[in-house]
């Protein structure tokens, strides 16, 4: 376990009175909603990044934009931290409190306040889950398309605040993709309307610099999503290869042949074993590697697309291609893949699960890199992901109870992340950056750039206030990594102290 706090030169100091600023907000919110007590606060003090912990100094549970806008305006006051938490179930670190700061819980923002069905699109608030806008949607033939797996739990805020992806992002694109309108209340405590309902709004595309933005430039409190016809046929395929690289190389051959499946994910032999173990999916035991690729519209496309990409699949060296030949067993071969993390975490005490995206083609490359970085690491790797995106998930499996073990997979993670880079990729795939890869962006991102985050975050959050020590890093945090790029031998901020 990790204790974690921003970086001195990001953490935000202030002299306020715990006891004072409590009578404050017990002014205009009830008892319940105010809790600073460390038994009430220990259920916060992680997401589900378990290993980076902090015990919130207040956490507090408005269910009103009035509430909210009136905690962020005392907040903004008095030059208090603040960070909003959905459902916890971030996978950087983004919600990991602050141990002098306000925590916001979302989960009373739960309604669904609108669902228009002719107009394919939905009101709803921030704390409501991911599946229950698809629910809400099925009895017009509707859903939302960005699936995340954790989508039984995730809220829509979360989702927004994170770009999440999902299975069905390839074709139907990320949370950025589906959105039209959001509210948010700024640090100040204004309520702010960014985007429209209309296909197009005036000025500055703010919505797209909105999401993502990991809860650093403002608090989401009403989010217009698209909602989409339910297609009328979805099939799966599954092909297996006795050779990992030549798996990677068929998933850049499906998309290069005009193939835009719906989704289109990879499993290596380790996590092919323990899902196998776990859900019995039959898949098959001796593969290197396997893709599940689905296709879905209407009957006769979905039978061409499926026959298509069969053909490649066999062209690319697939030793096997099976197509579910039912319903039931469609929803078997996905379950092994859904089930994949829980079957990995069966077969290893802990595992670390890495989250960068690459361009497609240099998959096979970089699949055989990873593995003879985990052999260099003495450990070993899963690899389970949307392939079609090039999002990699690969899960290192270690032993936190071995000593320095979990040390070796967070660098093992780290060399993960510069190769994604160092390929024209990224380290943020559909998980952010959070706490967890924040030294990772001194890697990707050159001090001038950085510092037009910070001018960007500066213009929404003046005093930085919202999130502190996340997602962007400062450059003292860089000098001291020593890990700032440095451009035809110049030190980029030879003012800044390096240690
Ligand atoms: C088993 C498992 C599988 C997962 N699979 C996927 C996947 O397939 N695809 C994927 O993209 N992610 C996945 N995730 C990661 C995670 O579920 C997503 O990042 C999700 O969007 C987080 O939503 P949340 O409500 O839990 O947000 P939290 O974890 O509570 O917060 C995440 C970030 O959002 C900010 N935030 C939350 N609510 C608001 C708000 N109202 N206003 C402003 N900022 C806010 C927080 O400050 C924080 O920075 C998975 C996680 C788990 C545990």
């Amino acid at each position: 376990m990790i204790t974690i706090q921003p970086h001195s030169s990001e953490k935000i100091i202030h002299s306020v009175d715990k006891k004072d600023l409590l009578v404050e907000f017990s002014v205009f919110l009830p008892a319940d909603a105010v809790l600073s007590e460390p038994e009430q606060l220990k259920p916060f003090e992680c997401d589900a990044l378990s290993a980076y912990q902090c015990l919130p100094w207040i956490v507090l549970l408005p269910d009103s934009v009035e509430q909210l806008q009136k905690i962020l305006h005392l907040c903004y006051k008095f030059g208090v931290p603040v960070l909003a938490r959905g459902a916890g179930t971030g996978l950087a670190g983004g919600a990991v409190p602050l141990d002098n700061g306000v925590l916001i819980a979302m989960s009373k923002f739960n309604q669904i306040l609108e669902l228009d069905a002719e107009n394919k699109m939905a009101r709803v608030q921030p704390g409501v889950r991911n599946i229950s806008v698809s629910q809400a949607a099925d009895p017009y033939g509707l859903y939302y398309a960005p699936d995340p797996s954790s989508q039984i739990a995730c809220s829509i805020g979360g989702n927004v605040a994170e770009n999440s992806g999902g299975v069905h992002c390839l074709k139907y694109g990320l949370t950025t993709h589906n959105i039209l309108r959001l509210k948010i209340v700024t640090m100040e405590g204004e309520l702010v309307t960014i985007g429209s309902h209309g296909l197009d709004g005036p000025g500055y595309d703010l919505l797209a610099l909105m999401t993502g933005s990991e809860g650093m430039l403002g608090i989401i409190v009403e989010v217009t999503v698209k909602l989409l016809l339910k297609p009328q046929a979805a099939k799966v395929i599954m092909a297996a290869f006795d050779d990992i690289e030549k798996a990677g190389a068929a998933v850049a051959e499906i998309i290069a042949s005009g193939l835009i499946p719906a989704g289109l994910e990879m499993m290596d032999q380790t996590t092919i074993k323990a899902a196998e173990d776990f859900v019995h999916a039959d898949y098959p035991l001796d593969a290197e590697a396997i893709l599940l690729a689905e296709f879905d519209g209407l009957d006769a496309q979905v039978d061409a697309e499926i026959k298509l990409a069969s053909e490649v699949l066999i062209e690319q060296g697939a030793v096997m291609v099976k197509p579910a030949e039912s319903e039931q067993q469609r929803q078997k071969m996905w379950a092994g893949r859904k089930a994949a993390f829980p079957a990995v975490g069966r077969i290893s005490p802990d595992y670390y699960c890495m989250d960068g995206t690459i361009p497609r083609r240099h998959l096979a490359k970089v699949l055989k890199q990873i593995s003879q970085l985990a052999k260099s690491y003495g450990l070993v790797v899963a690899n389970v992901f949307h392939a079609g995106d090039g999002n990699l998930h690969p899960l290192i499996l270690y032993n936190a109870n071995n000593e320095g073990e979990m040390e070796k997979a967070e660098a093992l993670g780290g060399e993960i992340l510069k190769l994604s880079v160092d390929v024209g990729g990224t380290i943020t795939g559909e998980h952010g950056v959070g706490v967890e890869k924040i030294n990772y962006m001194c890697y990707q991102f050159s001090g001038e750039e950085l510092q037009l985050f910070h001018a960007i975050k500066q213009a929404f959050d003046q005093k930085a206030l919202l999130n502190p020590g996340k997602a962007v890093p400062s450059l003292h945090r860089c000098a001291e990594l020593g890990a700032m790029h440095v451009h035809n031998g110049e030190l980029a901020f030879p003012e800044l102290e390096r240690f």
